[in-house]
């Protein structure tokens, strides 16, 4: 079958090769990929600046972002059958604390595998085999969206655990959310902000009409803090006067300076979730005594997200659904290109404008 490999930390680039199509054992099952999307961590991978390949191989087929149909299912398989549209977990465990409490996403020890990102094939090829434990049912409802469910399962976490973090409060009501960085999962967060009701702002550096009229739609408020020709007009330091106070701030722009500043524009009693997974080693000067004064005096509360626990597919799927009905057609328009397997490098060439894009391995008949 064919696969899209990369060598880690070569840099080299992908590579669609000819590889053994996997073959189920008797509590596995075989997944026809439907198609896979890509985000910042397959532009890490590619560049080889992240990633790590099965042990024994130096090469990773890559993709996390997986939507496929059940093929074939070993004889002791009984959670789900052929024609089931599923969404393949990313993380597998470790033997830690956490994962064997059913929590890899909490992983203590670091020596989790992840599919398509370290030590474990992922889902850009024809076919893959996993256990059903590691597999997330999706309506045939979600056949054109679906995809989105892995980098939504995310954002589900981060809300999750900001909420039930919050409970350390007897009423925590949060009226207003600032979310930082207008990709996918800046977008998503807004999503599920307007879900919950919350009043949601969303700030990126350059203006972007689609992403305006995109945060309209589902009643959020897309503030860039440049103007056309480049020029700041807001600085982050601003939005708390501008808009605030925030109760909830969501940081996800891949810039490790901008989540340093989202530590400082949470109101009193709120809390700033990080979500950006970033490289390289930049300094920034910060007025450590200010921040550290701000969340003291003003019981603010910050903290890390990264992958996700099944609930969150399983949240994920249902807010998809509901996502579907309330706003029709925006979920769809977060798919900006599908680019067919055989053109793979169109895909991961950037274009202005690209919010996801999917790379499509094979169109199967509409499921009924
Ligand atoms: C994936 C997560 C993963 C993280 C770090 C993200 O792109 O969505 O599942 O844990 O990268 O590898
Ligand atoms: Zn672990």
């Amino acid at each position: 079958m064919k696969a899209l490999v990369i060598t880690p930390g070569a840099g080299t680039g992908a590579r669609l090769v000819e590889v053994e199509t996997p073959e189920p054992g008797p509590d596995e099952v075989l997944v026809a990929v439907r198609c896979v999307g890509l985000d910042g961590t397959d532009t890490e991978l590619i560049r080889g600046e992240y990633g790590e390949a099965p042990p024994g191989e130096s090469q990773l087929i890559f993709g996390h972002e997986s939507l496929g149909i059940v093929e074939r299912v070993g004889a002791q398989v009984r959670d789900v059958a052929p024609g089931d549209l599923v969404v393949a977990m990313v993380r597998r465990p470790d033997g830690c604390a956490a994962c064997a409490s059913g929590e890899p996403d909490m992983c203590i020890e670091g020596n989790y595998r992840e599919r398509g990102i370290k030590g474990i094939h992922g889902f850009l090829a024809e076919r893959y085999v996993e256990s059903p434990a590691y597999l997330v049912k999706v309506p045939p409802a979600l056949r054109e969206i679906g995809v989105l469910l892995e980098p939504l399962s995310v954002v589900e976490k981060g809300l999750r655990h900001a909420w039930r973090i919050q409970e350390r409060m007897k009423a925590w009501e949060p009226k207003k959310a600032l979310v930082l960085g207008a990709g996918s999962i800046g977008q998503f967060a807004a999503m599920l902000l307007r879900l919950r009701g919350v009043e949601t702002y969303v700030t990126a550096r350059h203006p972007n009409p689609t992403i305006s009229s995109r945060m309209e739609a589902i009643g959020a408020e897309f503030i860039p803090q440049q103007d056309d020709a480049g020029d700041v007009k807001v600085h982050l330091a601003d939005f708390p006067a501008l808009r605030g106070p925030f109760d909830f701030v969501f940081e996800a722009t891949g810039n490790a300076s901008v989540a340093m500043g989202a530590m400082r524009v949470i109101g009193n009693d709120g809390i700033t979730c990080l979500a950006s997974v970033t490289g390289g080693e930049s300094q920034v000067e910060i007025c450590a005594s200010c921040l550290n004064v701000e969340l003291v005096l003003g019981n603010r509360c910050v903290f890390g997200t990264v992958n996700a626990n099944r609930v969150d597919f399983e949240s994920g799927a249902q807010d998809l659904a509901r996502v579907s009905s309330r706003w029709p057609g925006w979920l769809e328009g977060m798919i900006s290109r599908r680019v067919p397997l055989a053109r793979f490098a169109e895909a991961l060439t950037k274009h202005p404008g690209d919010i996801k894009v999917v790379i499509e391995i094979a169109r199967q008949a509409p499921l009924a």
